[in-house]
Protein backbone atom coordinates (compact mmCIF):
# COMPACT_ATOMS: atom_id res chain seq x y z
CA UNK A 1 0.00 0.00 0.00
CA UNK A 2 1.28 3.92 0.49
CA UNK A 3 3.81 2.76 2.87
CA UNK A 4 6.34 2.31 0.37
CA UNK A 5 6.30 6.02 0.18
CA UNK A 6 7.27 6.44 3.06
CA UNK A 7 4.42 9.20 3.56
CA UNK A 8 3.56 9.95 7.27
CA UNK A 9 1.25 7.93 8.99
CA UNK A 10 -1.19 11.18 9.75
CA UNK A 11 -1.72 14.49 8.69
CA UNK A 12 -4.29 16.70 9.92
CA UNK A 13 -4.80 19.78 8.83
CA UNK A 14 -6.89 22.65 10.58
CA UNK A 15 -9.37 20.18 11.85
CA UNK A 16 -12.34 22.02 13.47
CA UNK A 17 -15.18 19.82 15.64
CA UNK A 18 -18.16 21.19 17.04
CA UNK A 19 -21.56 19.84 18.98
CA UNK A 20 -23.96 21.21 19.11
CA UNK A 21 -26.41 21.04 22.28
CA UNK A 22 -29.81 22.59 22.00
CA UNK A 23 -28.83 26.29 22.09
CA UNK A 24 -25.46 25.65 22.65
CA UNK A 25 -22.55 24.77 20.19
CA UNK A 26 -19.30 23.10 22.01
CA UNK A 27 -16.08 23.78 19.91
CA UNK A 28 -14.36 20.94 20.97
CA UNK A 29 -10.96 21.55 18.35
CA UNK A 30 -10.39 24.40 16.93
CA UNK A 31 -7.86 24.25 13.95
CA UNK A 32 -6.34 20.85 15.23
CA UNK A 33 -2.76 20.37 12.88
CA UNK A 34 -0.37 17.75 13.54
CA UNK A 35 1.61 15.06 11.76
CA UNK A 36 2.87 11.58 13.10
CA UNK A 37 5.82 9.95 10.57
CA UNK A 38 5.83 6.46 10.49
CA UNK A 39 8.16 4.53 13.53
CA UNK A 40 6.72 7.56 15.57
CA UNK A 41 5.65 6.77 19.05
CA UNK A 42 3.52 9.98 20.44
CA UNK A 43 1.37 10.91 23.43
CA UNK A 44 -1.55 13.35 23.32
CA UNK A 45 -1.50 14.81 26.20
CA UNK A 46 -4.55 16.75 27.69
CA UNK A 47 -6.66 17.40 30.68
CA UNK A 48 -10.11 16.48 30.87
CA UNK A 49 -12.63 18.36 28.32
CA UNK A 50 -9.71 19.20 25.94
CA UNK A 51 -11.19 17.41 23.12
CA UNK A 52 -8.05 14.33 23.78
CA UNK A 53 -11.48 11.90 23.16
CA UNK A 54 -12.76 14.05 20.12
CA UNK A 55 -9.88 14.09 18.28
CA UNK A 56 -8.98 10.21 18.57
CA UNK A 57 -12.49 9.38 17.60
CA UNK A 58 -11.59 11.13 14.19
CA UNK A 59 -8.05 9.54 13.85
CA UNK A 60 -9.54 6.58 14.64
CA UNK A 61 -12.21 6.87 11.76
CA UNK A 62 -14.94 6.88 14.06
CA UNK A 63 -16.41 10.33 13.65
CA UNK A 64 -16.21 12.86 11.51
CA UNK A 65 -15.23 16.91 11.47
CA UNK A 66 -16.56 20.24 10.36
CA UNK A 67 -13.58 21.65 8.73
CA UNK A 68 -10.38 20.62 7.66
CA UNK A 69 -8.59 17.29 6.48
CA UNK A 70 -7.12 14.03 7.74
CA UNK A 71 -5.37 12.06 5.59
CA UNK A 72 -4.37 8.44 6.96
CA UNK A 73 -1.59 6.66 4.98
CA UNK A 74 -2.06 9.41 2.70
CA UNK A 75 -5.79 8.61 2.44
CA UNK A 76 -8.16 11.72 2.33
CA UNK A 77 -10.44 10.00 5.32
CA UNK A 78 -13.49 12.82 4.62
CA UNK A 79 -14.35 11.21 1.19
CA UNK A 80 -14.92 7.96 2.28
CA UNK A 81 -17.96 6.53 2.44
CA UNK A 82 -19.07 4.06 5.62
CA UNK A 83 -17.93 0.66 4.25
CA UNK A 84 -15.06 2.00 3.19
CA UNK A 85 -14.24 3.50 6.44
CA UNK A 86 -14.75 -0.06 8.05
CA UNK A 87 -11.80 -1.73 5.85
CA UNK A 88 -9.39 1.41 6.74
CA UNK A 89 -9.91 0.84 10.35
CA UNK A 90 -9.93 -2.99 9.88
CA UNK A 91 -6.51 -2.65 7.92
CA UNK A 92 -4.78 0.29 8.94
CA UNK A 93 -5.74 0.91 12.79
CA UNK A 94 -4.86 -1.53 16.00
CA UNK A 95 -7.12 0.19 18.50
CA UNK A 96 -6.34 -0.41 22.38
CA UNK A 97 -8.83 0.84 24.97
CA UNK A 98 -8.52 1.75 28.75
CA UNK A 99 -11.16 -1.06 29.31
CA UNK A 100 -9.84 -3.46 27.04
CA UNK A 101 -13.29 -4.04 24.76
CA UNK A 102 -12.48 -7.57 25.05
CA UNK A 103 -16.05 -10.16 24.27
CA UNK A 104 -16.39 -11.82 27.19
CA UNK A 105 -17.69 -14.67 25.45
CA UNK A 106 -14.49 -15.72 23.52
CA UNK A 107 -11.59 -17.14 24.60
CA UNK A 108 -8.64 -14.96 24.55
CA UNK A 109 -7.57 -16.84 21.57
CA UNK A 110 -11.05 -16.21 19.52
CA UNK A 111 -10.95 -12.79 20.63
CA UNK A 112 -7.47 -12.21 18.93
CA UNK A 113 -8.43 -13.78 16.17
CA UNK A 114 -11.68 -11.62 15.10
CA UNK A 115 -10.20 -8.74 13.23
CA UNK A 116 -8.42 -11.35 10.49
CA UNK A 117 -11.83 -13.25 10.78
CA UNK A 118 -13.66 -9.87 9.80
CA UNK A 119 -11.45 -9.60 7.18
CA UNK A 120 -12.46 -13.01 6.02
CA UNK A 121 -8.85 -14.86 5.98
CA UNK A 122 -9.16 -18.50 7.15
CA UNK A 123 -9.86 -19.84 10.29
CA UNK A 124 -6.58 -21.50 10.78
CA UNK A 125 -4.48 -19.01 9.29
CA UNK A 126 -6.15 -16.88 11.98
CA UNK A 127 -5.91 -19.25 14.54
CA UNK A 128 -2.11 -19.57 13.92
CA UNK A 129 -1.52 -15.48 13.67
CA UNK A 130 -3.19 -15.46 17.06
CA UNK A 131 -0.98 -17.83 18.40
CA UNK A 132 2.10 -15.74 17.22
CA UNK A 133 0.98 -12.76 18.36
CA UNK A 134 -0.33 -14.04 21.49
CA UNK A 135 3.46 -15.70 22.67
CA UNK A 136 4.99 -12.38 21.43
CA UNK A 137 3.03 -11.09 24.24
CA UNK A 138 3.71 -13.78 26.63
CA UNK A 139 -0.10 -14.97 26.74
CA UNK A 140 0.60 -18.76 25.34
CA UNK A 141 -0.60 -20.27 28.26
CA UNK A 142 -3.92 -18.10 28.19
CA UNK A 143 -4.92 -18.80 24.96
CA UNK A 144 -8.05 -20.67 26.68
CA UNK A 145 -9.00 -18.39 29.25
CA UNK A 146 -11.95 -15.78 29.05
CA UNK A 147 -11.37 -12.36 29.67
CA UNK A 148 -13.06 -12.48 33.36
CA UNK A 149 -10.22 -15.48 34.11
CA UNK A 150 -7.14 -12.75 33.55
CA UNK A 151 -5.77 -9.80 35.09
CA UNK A 152 -6.14 -6.71 33.88
CA UNK A 153 -2.72 -6.45 33.03
CA UNK A 154 -3.09 -9.98 31.02
CA UNK A 155 -6.43 -8.75 29.64
CA UNK A 156 -4.73 -5.08 28.02
CA UNK A 157 -2.13 -7.62 26.76
CA UNK A 158 -4.75 -9.95 25.24
CA UNK A 159 -6.74 -6.67 23.67
CA UNK A 160 -2.99 -5.58 22.30
CA UNK A 161 -2.00 -9.25 20.74
CA UNK A 162 -5.94 -8.60 19.18
CA UNK A 163 -4.11 -4.81 17.70
CA UNK A 164 -1.80 -6.28 16.39
CA UNK A 165 -2.66 -9.35 14.96
CA UNK A 166 -3.51 -7.15 11.19
CA UNK A 167 -0.56 -5.79 10.79
CA UNK A 168 -2.26 -2.16 11.18
CA UNK A 169 0.46 0.99 10.38
CA UNK A 170 -1.32 2.73 13.69
CA UNK A 171 -1.85 1.88 16.91
CA UNK A 172 -3.83 4.28 18.47
CA UNK A 173 -4.38 3.74 22.48
CA UNK A 174 -6.93 5.14 24.70
CA UNK A 175 -5.49 5.75 27.89
CA UNK A 176 -3.88 2.48 27.75
CA UNK A 177 -3.11 2.38 31.49
CA UNK A 178 -6.18 3.95 32.76
CA UNK A 179 -7.64 1.01 34.59
CA UNK A 180 -4.46 -0.68 35.71
CA UNK A 181 -2.31 -0.70 38.77
CA UNK A 182 1.38 1.80 38.68
CA UNK A 183 3.39 -1.79 38.51
CA UNK A 184 0.93 -3.21 35.94
CA UNK A 185 1.13 0.11 33.71
CA UNK A 186 4.59 0.40 33.75
CA UNK A 187 4.90 -2.73 32.15
CA UNK A 188 2.44 -1.92 29.29
CA UNK A 189 4.14 0.86 28.58
CA UNK A 190 7.26 -1.21 28.41
CA UNK A 191 6.11 -3.02 26.06
CA UNK A 192 5.04 -0.39 23.94
CA UNK A 193 8.32 1.25 24.12
CA UNK A 194 9.03 -2.66 23.00
CA UNK A 195 6.50 -2.34 19.94
CA UNK A 196 7.99 1.00 19.01
CA UNK A 197 11.49 -0.50 18.74
CA UNK A 198 10.22 -3.48 16.57
CA UNK A 199 8.90 -0.33 14.19
CA UNK A 200 5.73 0.23 15.29
CA UNK A 201 3.89 4.17 15.26
CA UNK A 202 2.10 4.42 18.36
CA UNK A 203 -0.53 7.03 19.49
CA UNK A 204 -1.18 7.07 22.86
CA UNK A 205 -4.14 9.20 24.52
CA UNK A 206 -3.62 10.34 28.10
CA UNK A 207 -3.85 12.67 30.75
CA UNK A 208 -1.05 11.85 32.65
CA UNK A 209 1.84 13.75 32.40
CA UNK A 210 3.89 10.25 33.83
CA UNK A 211 2.37 8.22 31.34
CA UNK A 212 3.14 10.60 27.96
CA UNK A 213 6.78 10.46 29.45
CA UNK A 214 7.23 7.33 28.24
CA UNK A 215 6.17 8.22 24.98
CA UNK A 216 8.89 10.14 22.15
CA UNK A 217 7.33 12.91 21.87
CA UNK A 218 4.34 14.92 23.41
CA UNK A 219 1.21 16.89 22.16
CA UNK A 220 -0.08 18.71 24.13
CA UNK A 221 -3.89 19.43 23.53
CA UNK A 222 -5.74 22.02 26.06
CA UNK A 223 -9.24 23.34 25.30
CA UNK A 224 -9.17 22.34 21.57
CA UNK A 225 -6.22 23.58 20.70
CA UNK A 226 -2.56 22.10 20.36
CA UNK A 227 -0.44 24.27 22.65
CA UNK A 228 2.63 22.56 22.07
CA UNK A 229 4.15 20.16 19.62
P1 LIG B 1 -11.47 14.73 26.76
O1 LIG B 1 -11.51 13.38 26.12
O2 LIG B 1 -10.15 15.41 26.64
O3 LIG B 1 -11.94 14.70 28.18
P2 LIG B 1 -13.65 15.32 24.94
O4 LIG B 1 -13.11 15.20 23.58
O5 LIG B 1 -14.45 14.18 25.46
O6 LIG B 1 -12.48 15.68 25.96
O7 LIG B 1 -14.57 16.62 25.03
C1 LIG B 1 -14.17 17.89 24.54
C2 LIG B 1 -15.35 18.86 24.68
O8 LIG B 1 -16.39 18.49 23.78
C3 LIG B 1 -15.98 18.87 26.05
O9 LIG B 1 -16.40 20.19 26.34
C4 LIG B 1 -17.14 17.94 25.91
O10 LIG B 1 -18.16 18.25 26.83
C5 LIG B 1 -17.58 18.17 24.49
N1 LIG B 1 -18.18 16.96 23.87
C6 LIG B 1 -17.53 15.81 23.59
N2 LIG B 1 -18.35 14.92 23.00
C7 LIG B 1 -19.56 15.53 22.91
C8 LIG B 1 -20.85 15.15 22.40
N3 LIG B 1 -21.03 13.96 21.84
N4 LIG B 1 -21.83 16.06 22.48
C9 LIG B 1 -21.64 17.26 23.03
N5 LIG B 1 -20.47 17.69 23.52
C10 LIG B 1 -19.43 16.85 23.47
MG1 LIG C 1 -11.89 11.54 27.00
Amino acid sequence: MADELNCPVIEINSVHKRFVMGENIVHALKGVSMKVEQGEYIAILGPSGSGKSTLMNIIGCMDTYDEGEYKLMSISIDKLNDKQLTIIRNRLIGFIFQKYHLVSTYSVLQNVMMPLLARGESYKEAEAKAKEKLALLEMSERIHHKPNELSGGQQQRAAIARALIGEPKLLLADEPTGALDTKTGEEVLKLFRTLNDMGHTIVMITHDLKVASHAQRIVRIVDGEIVEQ
